[in-house]
């Protein structure tokens, strides 16, 4: 299947769990996360209507963003950050879904140029014993909120997580049920980062708003190059 199909296919999913959900039609936006893919491929699905990217690797992902900057696209940075490398993240990238600690927030908001809007924020969280040592534990929530809340460059919209991979949908649920439930510790928050190929009618079952998918848009991926 084509880009372009494969796209179609993933609204049908989209729209099929939003009407289960009981949700609003346009509440879930979806992400096209495109690492380690090739800019023809951003630009085939740019072909097909797809606005919003998603990248993993800061290199890369500035390489894209430099190639395709022809296009009207917002870029989200969605992988581990190292302060080394925020101020090339608070330049080219509309949002982070990944920030997950202090030091790093307080980097892109100092580095965000003045001639762009404030950055984008979600701050990533490690709910239900995530094997992955990103995000941050649900008892350290507040605090962070509450420091990022005064960086004026930072516009901190919601949560993101990763779970550990599940099979059944009620084991999938459970870690998105508790990402939601963190969600009005934000005093402005809008936004659940959640669900990916394999689990995206869970994360929108619980209440997702971006939908982060790769796999399902453009194929497997070839780690090969990283
Ligand atoms: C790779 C990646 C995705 C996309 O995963 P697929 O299973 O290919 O849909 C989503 N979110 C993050 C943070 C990723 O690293």
């Amino acid at each position: 299947m084509s880009i372009a199909e494969n796209i179609a296919q993933v609204y049908r999913q989209i729209e099929a769990a939003v009407a289960k959900a009981g949700r609003n039609h346009d509440s879930v936006r979806l992400l096209a996360v495109s690492k380690t893919k090739p800019a023809d491929d951003v630009r085939a699905a740019y072909a097909a209507g797809q606005r919003s990217f998603g990248e993993n690797y800061v290199q890369e992902g500035i390489e894209k963003v430099q190639a395709l900057s022809d296009l009207d696209i917002d870029w989200h940075f969605i992988g581990p950050l190292q302060s080394n490398k925020t101020r090339e993240v608070a330049s080219h990238f509309d949002w982070v879904h990944s920030v997950d600690r202090l030091k790093i927030a307080q980097r892109l908001n100092d580095q965000r140029p003045d001639d762009l809007p404030p950055l984008n924020i979600c701050i990533q969280v490690n709910v239900s014993g995530e094997d992955s040592k990103s995000g941050i534990s649900p008892a350290e929530l507040p605090s962070l909120v509450e420091a990022i809340s005064q960086l004026p460059r930072l516009r901190l919209r919601g949560l993101m997580c990763i779970p550990a991979p599940a099979e059944d949908e009620a084991a999938q649920r459970e870690p998105f049920h508790q990402l939601a439930g963190l969600l009005s510790v934000l005093p402005a928050g809008d936004t659940l980062s959640m669900g990916m190929s394999g689990d995206m009618e869970a994360a929108i079952a619980e209440g997702a708003t971006w939908v982060r998918i790769g796999t399902a848009i453009f194929g497997r991926r070839d780690y090969s190059n990283h």
